[in-house]
This record gives C-alpha cells, sequence and structure tokens, in this order.
C-alpha cells in the first residue's frame, strides 16, 4: 500500500536514496576534516551573523583539512531577492572567506565548483523527490490536502480546548487516508504537502552533544510537520538534511534558532537510516541597548548588514580579527603571543565558544581596527583607502591622488617607530584624522570653525609665536626646534614645560603646551594632532608658512 502511494505521488521518480549515495560518494579528506557550509536564504541581506558563522565554520575546516562550502537555500521564493546571491558571494569574497566549494564567483562562468553540485536547492528538486519517496513508500511520510481554512479552523479548536497547536496525531487527518481517498483528491486536481509521520504520543527524549552548547536533551518530534509544500518545493527541514547528508556534511553550525528543529532533523536522519553529522548551535549576535542585551537587530542597527563595514570602510582583517575575538576568548591570548601573525593561522575551537551572545560592540570594533591600520605600511594605507574613496569618498579619492609621493609622506606621519599612531580608525575616518595636510580640506575645517586658539593667549602672543615658527629652519633637528619653542615660550612668560608651570602656576600665562597649541591650531585648524614637528616636515617649509601667515593675519586683524 505504502509503495502504491509512493508510485502515485512520483510516478516520474526512478531514483532511491542509495544511487544518490554512490553519485556523491564519501570525500576522501584526512582523518578528523570537518565538512563544514555556510547556507543562506537569499533574502537580499547579509547579516554579519553569517560572517561570522562563516569565518568560524571555515577556519574550523581549513584548520582540519576540511572543506567550506557555499549552499544557496532558497527554497522560500517569496523571501527572494533579485541579485542577494551575488552579494552573498561578493561579500564573502570581500571578508576574505571564499568557500572552497559550491557557489564561489559571482561570475556565471565560474559560479559553481565542487563534485556536489547543484548547490542551489531549487536545483535539487528530483533529488528530493526521490528521498520523498523513499519515506512514502516505507510510510514515514504521507500527502494531506488541508485547505488553508481546514488548518486555521483546527488552530481554533487547539487553542479553545487548550492543547499543543499543530498537526500530529488524531489531529493529522490524512494520516492515515485510504489510497482512493488521496487518488480522489489528485484526480480532482489538488496538489498536497508532504508530512512527516512523527511518532505521536511520545515520551520518548533525543539526547545528543552539541558542539557549543554540550549535552542536551529534547523532546523527539512529535509533529507532522510538513516536508515538501504543494508546489513540489521543500521545507528547509527536508533540504537541509537531504543536503548535508548528500554533500558529505560533517559539522553543521549554524544559528541556535533552529536548535528547536533539530529533534525533526535527527528524526529525518534517523528515517534514512542515516547517521546525523556533529551539530554546533551558535548563540546571535547581541550588542547592548541602555543596559539591556538584545540581539543585533536588522532594522535597528546598521552594523547588523555587512554592508555597513564596507561603507565605513574597516578592513576585512579587521573585522574578522574582532569576529574572532567574540567567537572564542581564547584568541586574545594567542594574539598577544602571536601579534604578528595572519588571524587565519588561529586554531578556532568551538569549545570555547559561549553558550550565550557575544557581545558586539563598535568602539571595541574600532580599537581591534585601529591597531590593524597602524600596523599597515603608508603604501598599504594608500592603496586600501584610495579603493575605498574611489567608491565612497571620489572627492577624498581625487584629493589623495593628486600627489601621490605627498599622500604617502602624510600616511607615514608617526607610522615608522615602535609605537604607531592609532589614529585611524577606518577608510572613512581618513579624512578626519589626515585632511588638514590637505589644502582643500584644511581650507573648508578654517572656514567652517575657525581657529579654536587656547583662551588663555593673548592675540599679540599669537602674532609673536607664529612669526617664530616662520622663522625656523626646518632643516634644523626635533631638539633645536623644541628648544627654540621653550626659549619662545619662556620668553613671552609661559613655564618651560608643565611641571615648572604647576609648582607656581600664578607666575605664568600658561605653559609650553599653551604655546604649542597656537601652532597646533594654526597648521591643522585641530586641538589634536600627530607630532608638530613631522607635521611641520611633512607640510614642507612653503605650506607651513602659508598657513601659519594665514592665521597671523587673521589675529592681527582681530
Ligand atoms: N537557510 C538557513 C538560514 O538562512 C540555514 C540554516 C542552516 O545553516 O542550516 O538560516
Amino acid at each position: 500500500m505504502t509503495q502504491a502511494l509512493a508510485d502515485l505521488l512520483y510516478p516520474h521518480i526512478d531514483t532511491t536514496p542509495e544511487d544518490w549515495y554512490r553519485r556523491y560518494p564519501p570525500r576522501s579528506l584526512p582523518e578528523g576534516a570537518w565538512v563544514t557550509r555556510f547556507a543562506p536564504s537569499p533574502t537580499g541581506f547579509v547579516h554579519i551573523g553569517g560572517i561570522f558563522t562563516s569565518l568560524v565554520a571555515r577556519q574550523l575546516a581549513h584548520q582540519t583539512g576540511g572543506v567550506f562550502i557555499l549552499r544557496i537555500e532558497d527554497t522560500d521564493k517569496k523571501r527572494e531577492k533579485d541579485g542577494s546571491v551575488e552579494e552573498i558571494v561578493r561579500n564573502l569574497n570581500n571578508f576574505g572567506l571564499t568557500p572552497d566549494e559550491g557557489i564561489v564567483q559571482v561570475d556565471p562562468e565560474e559560479r559553481e565548483v565542487g563534485d556536489y553540485a547543484p548547490y542551489t536547492q531549487s536545483e535539487r528538486i528530483e533529488i528530493y523527490e526521490s528521498f520523498a519517496k523513499f519515506l512514502v513508500a516505507r510510510g514515514l511520510a504521507y500527502p494531506a490536502f488541508d485547505t488553508e481554512e481546514e488548518l486555521e479552523r483546527l488552530r481554533k479548536i487547539q487553542e479553545a480546548q487548550r492543547l499543543k497547536p499543530g498537526y500530529y496525531g488524531s489531529f493529522a487527518k490524512w494520516r492515515d487516508a485510504a489510497l482512493d481517498a488521496v487518488k480522489a483528491e489528485l484526480d480532482k486536481g489538488s496538489r498536497p504537502v508532504l508530512r512527516i509521520r512523527a511518532p505521536f504520543p511520545t515520551e520518548e527524549r533525543l539526547r545528543f552533544t552539541d558542539g557549543i552548547k554540550g549535552d542536551l536533551d529534547l523532546p523527539v518530534n512529535d509533529q507532522d510537520t510538513v516536508l515538501i509544500k504543494s508546489n513540489r518545493i521543500p521545507t528547509y527541514h527536508f533540504a537541509v538534511v537531504v543536503d548535508d547528508t548528500l554533500m558529505r556534511v560533517n559539522l553543521v553550525i549554524r544559528g541556535d534558532e533552529w536548535l528547536p528543529s533539530a529533534p525533526l532533523h535527527f528524526q529525518l536522519y534517523q528515517y534514512f537510516g542515516l547517521t546525523p553529522p556533529r551539530f554546533a548551535h551558535v548563540a546571535p549576535i547581541a550588542k547592548m541597548d541602555g543596559d539591556s542585551k538584545r540581539k543585533l537587530s536588522k532594522r535597528k542597527d546598521p552594523e547588523a548588514n555587512v554592508t555597513y563595514f564596507h561603507e565605513q570602510g574597516y578592513p576585512k582583517e579587521a573585522v574578522a580579527e574582532y569576529l574572532l575575538n567574540l567567537a572564542n576568548s581564547a584568541f586574545y591570548e594567542w594574539r598577544k603571543a602571536n601579534p604578528t601573525a595572519p588571524h587565519t593561522a588561529y586554531q578556532v575551537r568551538l569549545d570555547n565558544m559561549g553558550v550565550s551572545s557575544p557581545l558586539f560592540d563598535l568602539v571595541k570594533l574600532n580599537d581591534v581596527s585601529k591597531d590593524i591600520i597602524a600596523s599597515y605600511s603608508a603604501e598599504r594605507v594608500y592603496e586600501e583607502g584610495m579603493a575605498w574613496a574611489r567608491v565612497h569618498n571620489p572627492r577624498l579619492a581625487a584629493i589623495l591622488e593628486r600627489d601621490k609621493a605627498y599622500t604617502l609622506r602624510v600616511f607615514n606621519v608617526e607610522r615608522t617607530g615602535d609605537a604607531p599612531r592609532k589614529d585611524i580608525v577606518n577608510w572613512s575616518d581618513i579624512e578626519r584624522a589626515c585632511g588638514f595636510f590637505f589644502d582643500d580640506l584644511f581650507a573648508e575645517s578654517i572656514a567652517a570653525n575657525g581657529y579654536p586658539m587656547p583662551e588663555k593667549v593673548p592675540t599679540e602672543d599669537i602674532g609673536r609665536i607664529l612669526e617664530a615658527v616662520i622663522a625656523f629652519d626646518l632643516a634644523r633637528s626635533k631638539e633645536d626646534w623644541l628648544a627654540t619653542m621653550r626659549d619662545l615660550a619662556e620668553s613671552l612668560g609661559y613655564a618651560r614645560d608643565v611641571k615648572t608651570y604647576k609648582k607656581n602656576p600664578e607666575s605664568f600665562k600658561g605653559h609650553f603646551g599653551d604655546v604649542m597649541m597656537v601652532v597646533r591650531v594654526a597648521l591643522t585648524g585641530k586641538t589634536n594632532t600627530p607630532d608638530l614637528y613631522e607635521i611641520l616636515q611633512t607640510l614642507g617649509a612653503e605650506r607651513a608658512a602659508e598657513r601659519l601667515r594665514a592665521a597671523a593675519a587673521q589675529f592681527a586683524s582681530a
């Protein structure tokens, strides 16, 4: 009877799961190699959580000699958006997370790679039906023709009786329908869904060890959940089990919102007579919102969307490095011990991943990013900064490009010593951090904000300080420059240094720092900058003198 039902539903299918197991044989990989995958739905939005799990999944695969796959789970056609597969692929590539197998490139010619193809679920319908037929033939799945209205009525009855909602046990109208009844519906042109036949009632428990959450004990699935929709497209639950099996995935790393479905997935593995893969359920990335912790929200948090990191110009290494910090607390110690190793050399550990949500903190990301940019050469800052600016800030790109040698000198300010300056947070921050070196940007900042001169210093001193700097020969050393400035400070009634000032504040107008602040503001329009002597050297005598004169003129006329 069940074979007859299987033939009735799937007359066109003459393959069995065995055929597919042969078609997609076990991989020959070293012992202990993990085959992992990222399996997003193409909904037009790449969540930073997807990059987080991909990073972990890819690194685990690579450090064990395994394979990292990108599979597209497009079984929900309603939620699908055009161009989103390309968006996913581009983002993985941008973050250095190019998959080894699956959909690997945007270019249609080189799009798909691997022996376990196709890697897009909508192209695997025949495979799913073959597995579906197997279940029906064994009485483990059955067609159901309930209309939306009937299901709604069922839900109301269960609600009124305070019973568990769902399609199960005696509520499962089509569970034991006669072959003729099914035939009659099909003849009418109705299209059934396919449901799993779950045990009901059952007290059984599912026990398994999750790679992250540890030993779990969950109720066995007792719901006759839909496996294949009436349009022949499988649900996620069915497709994921078939695909992970046939692609020989042995470690499923996925969001913990799927943990409640794990019993259904285990049931399917059991019905097919298969050993389930290892599972690792990752808690979603959260953030602090006031005093409370909440999941990063697609709607409220721009940083939930990976495009944010490109738009802001975070180097991909910075994001990866920060995400590894979130993934493994052990990463921090490793980084301290291996300050110059690439992050890909770190051995990710599932058992070091938190059971609860890691907290995403932009301030910490910025610190990591500053450190990384500080470790780059001026040339690299130029290349990556330009690549970003060409797309996101063409005006800045034009300015940086105008005199490359000068721009490189700018990026080299306080970069080469033992403790390089950590002032650039990301590429969009170049304008804030270094803009003053470029005349147009400098002029704009002065036009907008004026010169924020220290209030302690009277106007006539400003003129004298700036004159002295104009007169200073930049061929002389930094020591000479500092000594000259200290002498000048003293001659104008300022303390040579802060210590002297603090001992006797009432006998001075201010101290050396105030005098230098005047120079800083005149040269840069800012109160916080890199070393002044380096700035003077970088600007060059001519440009520096021009700025100093302009500022002096401003205060002379005031
Ligand atoms: N398509 C599912 C999602 O986007 C994949 C979950 C999984 O990794 O199994 O959430």
